[in-house]
């Protein structure tokens, strides 16, 4: 509410009227007069656009039109809580110019806007709350400024004289005021509007420089540019005098600065990075910068101090620089020479555009990473194309077949050779065809499958292919090579890589070997019947008719006795040339696949005691004891040829008993059941497969396909075999030399025959033997009691 009533704190005296009519004439003309004034003060200074020339203006005007001591301009603050003077019409004390005052309580001037009205003190001495600018102010008035009700400030009036106002000057002053309150307030908006149109031109502009340097770093993918551009930006920018990047390097122990403007001063210098846990240093690596106004003896920079010495630092801006939430290093900008501060928008425009440079920055890394990856992987990728046509010539070149295959039977590399063996264009390429598509041989299938199972085993078999040649195929699994992203790799099978090499020539000779020794054994075997026939009829008809007749002489008698034991040496001979003849006609019938086979189920256990009754005399005859253990139920049948395997154990029984002196030979029987790549053994197994882990991962390695087995071994106390001849002791023709009786006792094809029997069988055969310990020489046979479906039945004629 406004009251435009004055309000008199003290009783005011009117004049003392003498010539009342005259006086009221002069009062009216001068109130006129005033009144005029008034107007013309309104409309002189409501054309001032300026706030300060508006109230000095106003000041002087009524103060000369009015005759006033002083007057003084308050106006409120921003926030509407204070009054500051504005204006006054006489010089004041500093402490005067500075007085502010409380709306409500502060002087007369607070109270007067606080009550919005106008108030005059006759008496200044009287009132205990007036403060008057000045001793000589003897009476005040002040009056509120309102603009719609709303206060804009309080006009203060002053006089040196007791009582110098009348209700008329308070009456005058109080339009005065409500016409000048109206200026106040327009000049106030327009300043105003002026400050926000400028504050928002400033902060469009800062926005508009922040993106034509984010655009200009972003368009750069060169880190160190990058750095150059942001730090130029920024000291044109802030308008410092230097500024920098300091970049640290990858174990962030130490840095270069690598990055300045406008000079070089510190390129070429590496800087140790402070290992402090400083707050300021703290604060950087969260990513929020700071500002040192006096940088002469701040600890950060202490261990730097000698380095930057000549560059005068005295103010510093730091802001971090981060790349991918990793702090990679400082940017700075520094007064040199004096101290200068940054204010809080430097800071944040500083912010920014390091964020922006940061992104920047680790965007052209990542680029740099991956172009250097790049030019590795081109590296890489030369390399291996080089290694890849080396490794072509040589599969090329290769007089070998090889064919390479996945787990699932997919032909991942093939040389020339393999596929014209396929009977295929040597130029086609034949990768990703099923192997079994392309090789007209199923062997070669099954063989891969086999060495799948056993990977690193070496598995071979010879392969007769429709033309007529035969292969030799040599098949391996192949493990991939553990890498350093994929350790169990090695777990994994990388495919089968196979081996064909054309033997048909070979088999040929073999075969006109065995041919020839067929031949030449059939037809050694009537002679020999002749020679032996004869060398007995001779022996008789010596001792029936001859003997008698020379008894007498004596000298004749011993030549009897002579060609007596010569016709012998003869007839064992005969006898020993005839069982060779015989083993030899046996090895090539059976390796020319011309022995018919008579199968059947048999009982081994039968065949183990027949070939022992078959050989105990001959033990005896030498002082050795053959000993036969047995599982207590026996043996199962298996699927065979009884005479040949009693043949085989015949064979091993007596080598046994040619190749030892003393002691005793064991026959054992026993089962194997091989599942999961595990071998269960049954008793009575010799005991070194139960006890010699050598020998157990021999039997292991033997490639015992999963199912079950029967087993046999003839253990000897004798001579042993040597470690080189073990190789080869199944070979045709193999004697260990020197024998008990340095004379061959045997043929050396024993073995041989026993090998071609089993493995007709799809049996298995081998030796362990220790030299001067003893031999143990077993043999294996799949158990089934019937052909395998697989193999057609064999004519039984033999
Ligand atoms: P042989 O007719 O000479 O016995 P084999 O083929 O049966 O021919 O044997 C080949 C060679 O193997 C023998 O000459 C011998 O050196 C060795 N051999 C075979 N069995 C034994 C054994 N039980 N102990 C030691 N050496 C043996």
């Amino acid at each position: 509410m406004v009251t435009k009533q004055p309000l008199s704190l003290n009783h005011h005296n009117p004049t003392p009227a003498f010539d009342e009519g005259q006086v009221q004439t002069q009062q009216d003309a001068l109130e006129q007069e005033h009144f005029l004034a008034l107007q013309e003060i309104s409309s002189r200074i409501s054309a001032i656009l300026d706030l300060g020339r508006l109230l000095d203006e106003l000041i002087q005007r009524v103060m000369t039109t009015f005759g006033y001591y002083n007057v003084l301009i308050f106006l409120t603050d921003d926030k509407g809580e204070d009054l500051y003077l504005a204006a006054s019409g006489r010089p004041l004390t500093r402490e005067m110019q500075e007085r502010r005052f409380k709306i409500g309580s502060g002087g007369l001037v607070g109270r007067a806007a606080s009550a919005v009205i106008s108030i005059f003190v006759p008496d200044v001495s009287e009132c205990d709350f007036c403060t008057p600018s000045g001793p000589t102010i003897l009476s005040e008035m002040a009056i509120p400024m309102l603009v719609g009700g709303l206060l804009v400030g309080v006009m203060d009036v002053e006089s040196d004289q007791v009582g110098a106002f009348k209700e008329w000057d308070l009456q005058l002053m109080n339009t005065l005021a409500n016409q000048v309150a109206a200026s106040i307030k327009a000049i106030q908006l327009l300043q105003e509007s002026r400050a926000n149109t400028m504050a928002l031109e400033q902060q469009t502009h800062t926005m508009m420089l922040i993106s034509r340097i984010a655009a200009t770093l972003t368009s750069s993918l060169d880190a160190s540019e990058i750095l150059d551009r942001t730090v130029r930006h920024l000291v044109e920018l802030s308008n410092t005098d230097y500024g920098g990047v300091f970049i640290m390097e990858q174990n962030k122990q130490h840095g270069l600065v690598l990055a300045e403007y406008p000079t070089r001063q510190l390129a070429d210098q590496r800087f140790s990075y402070p290992r402090t846990s400083s707050s300021v240093q703290q604060m950087l690596e969260m990513g929020i910068p700071h500002v040192i106004e006096d940088a002469v003896n701040h600890p950060l920079l202490a261990p730097f101090r000698e380095q930057i010495a000549p560059l005068d630092i005295r103010s510093l801006l730091l802001v971090p620089l981060v790349a991918r939430s990793d702090m990679i290093g400082v940017l700075f900008l520094a007064s040199l020479g004096q101290q200068r501060t940054f204010s809080g928008e430097e800071l944040e425009i500083c912010q920014t555009i390091a964020s922006q440079a940061g992104v920047a920055v680790a965007n052209a890394r990542l680029l740099q990473d991956i172009q250097q990856q790049k030019r590795a992987l081109a590296r890489k990728t030369q390399e291996l194309t080089e290694e890849s046509s080396k490794l072509d010539v040589i599969l090329r070149n290769i007089a070998d077949g090889l064919v390479v295959t996945d787990n699932t039977g997919r032909i991942i590399l093939s040389n020339p050779v393999f596929r014209e063996m396929a009977g295929l264009t040597p130029d086609r390429s034949l990768r990703g065809f099923l192997l079994a598509g392309c090789f007209p041989v199923t062997g070669l299938q099954s063989l891969t499958v086999q060495a799948l199972r056993v990977p690193g085993q070496v598995f071979t078999e010879n392969l007769e292919m429709p033309d007529g040649r035969v292969l030799k195929a040599s098949a391996t699994a192949m493990r991939l090579l553990p890498t350093l992203l994929d350790p169990e790799q090695e777990k994994r099978i990388a495919g089968v890589a196979t081996i064909l090499r054309d033997i048909t020539h070979e088999v040929e000779v073999d075969r006109m070997k065995t041919d020839f020794i067929s031949t030449v054994s059939h037809e050694l075997r009537s002679p020999l019947t002749t020679i032996l026939g004869f060398t007995n009829l001779v022996q008789r008809d010596i001792r029936r008719s001859v003997a008698s007749y020379v008894e007498a002489d004596e000298e004749a008698s011993h030549t009897i006795e002579r060609i007596l034991e010569n016709l012998t040496i003869i007839e064992n001979e005969s006898q020993r040339l005839t069982r060779i003849v015989n083993d030899l006609l046996d090895v090539s019938k059976m390796e020319a696949g011309r022995i018919k086979w008579r199968m059947s189920k048999v009982s081994l256990d039968k065949v183990i005691n027949g070939a022992v009754a078959a050989t105990t005399a001959l033990a005896e005859e030498n002082d050795l004891s053959i000993q036969v253990y047995l599982p207590p139920q026996g043996l199962p049948p298996v699927y065979g040829n009884h005479d040949r395997l009693i043949q085989v154990m015949i064979n091993l029984l007596s080598n046994a008993i040619k190749f030892t002196r003393r002691g005793r030979i064991e026959v054992r029987g026993w089962r194997l059941n091989v599942h999961d790549g595990m071998l269960d053994i049954s008793d009575p197994a010799p005991p070194i497969y139960r006890s010699n882990p050598t020998a157990q991962k021999m039997l292991a390695d033997l490639q015992f396909s999963a199912g079950e087995w029967v087993l046999v071994s003839i253990t000897d106390t004798g001579i042993g075999i040597p470690v080189k001849s073990m190789p080869h002791i199944f070979e045709k023709f193999t004697q260990g030399g020197k024998v008990l009786t340095e004379k061959p006792k045997g043929t050396g094809l024993g073995l041989a025959i026993c090998k071609e029997i089993i493995e007709y069988h799809k049996g298995l055969i081998w030796a362990d033997s220790e030299q001067a310990q003893g031999s143990t020489f077993s043999f294996a046979l799949p158990l089934r009691s019937q052909a395998p479906e697989d193999t057609p039945s064999i004519p039984i004629e033999e």
